[in-house]
């Protein structure tokens, strides 16, 4: 069996981990773990994505990941990694695999490998059924969506149960990096890019209590209000601080129990175990910001669906 990961950041390394694990431990047997990750490791990312160090800085993450669990079970588990973007990759790249775990963190990969799953079954006339298993986490919460195309609903069929794509600091929501860098709106998404920007260069220990890298970020937020014509008459310390507080990164203990809760979902795929007869539960979602959250249902296909409706 060909397993294929995406994403080698903080959810996609725990999935790693995790099959890894299932390999040694003789739970699942694999010929082959892929992994895809275009991106390289910041120093940011060294907080919740344990593979990585600090001599790893610029590397990719992909090749990183791949070389950790190569180096230390060499005998056992072969992972090869590859570092593009998967948008760019074919159905011959795709049709090898006999699973696919998403650990990705954003939403067009996600529709763009769903897509791809459902072409190789329609392709195929249901002779190569791909299950995708798509893990996501945001801070506190997380959730886990098993697709089999043809039997479950697809990841197009929820798409307009996406919370509303609104400010983070306000109703704990979250706005797409992309929004907040190239297209902000309010003053809120002024202060979260100066926020994340400064993360991403490191901010010093206490660094809300230095007055000169408080002023530094608010002369910063005053720019980018400047800018991009936001009005910045609440912009003063006691507001930027209060934004930038509210923003809780992500919380490597959501990745593990979102990659162990995926990982669960593979070994029963593997073992024949989902029962398919049942009312089965295929998303499952947490989320711990408010309370001890748990929640699993039946997601039903959209007949509608743009994607999956022309499986029937
Ligand atoms: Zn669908």
């Amino acid at each position: 069996m060909n397993l294929l990961i995406l994403g080698a950041g903080g959810l996609g390394c725990e999935l790693l981990k995790n099959v890894t694990m299932m390999v040694v431990r003789k739970e699942i047997q694999l010929d082959n773990i892929t992994i895809v990750d275009m991106d390289t490791i910041e120093l940011t990312n060294l907080s919740r994505q344990f593979m990585f160090n600090t001599n790893d800085i610029g590397k990719y993450k992909a090749d990183v990941a791949a070389k950790y669990v190569n180096d230390r079970f060499k005998d056992v588990v072969k992972v090869q990694s590859l570092v593009t973007d998967l948008t760019l990759l074919d159905h011959q790249f795709y049709e090898q695999f006999q699973l696919i775990l998403s650990g990705l963190d954003a939403i067009e990969p996600r529709r763009f490998i769903n897509q791809m799953c459902i072409q190789l079954a329609m392709l195929s006339q249901f002779g190569n059924i791909i299950p995708l298993i798509d893990g996501g986490v945001e801070s506190l919460k997380g959730h886990v969506k098993l697709i089999i195309p043809g039997v479950t609903a697809c990841w197009e069929c929820s798409i307009s149960t996406l919370p509303n794509q609104d400010v983070a600091s306000s109703d704990g929501g979250n706005v797409p990096l992309c929004t907040i860098a190239t297209n902000p709106r309010s003053l809120e998404h002024v202060v979260e890019f100066v926020y994340i920007k400064a993360m991403e260069k490191g901010l010093p220990k206490d660094w809300d209590q230095d007055a000169n890298v408080v002023n530094q970020l608010l002369s910063q937020c005053l720019d980018r209000a400047v800018k991009y014509n936001i009005n910045k008459d609440k912009l003063v310390i006691s507001y930027m601080l209060g934004v930038m507080k509210k923003i809780i990164p992500n919380v490597s203990t959501t990745n593990a129990m979102i990659a162990a809760q995926c990982c669960l979902e593979l070994f029963k795929i593997y073992n024949d175990l989902v029962d398919f007869d049942s009312n089965l539960h295929n998303f499952l979602m947490i989320n711990g910001s408010q309370g001890q959250f748990h929640y699993s249902f039946t997601y039903d296909r959209d007949p509608q669906c743009p994607v999956c409706s022309a499986l029937f």
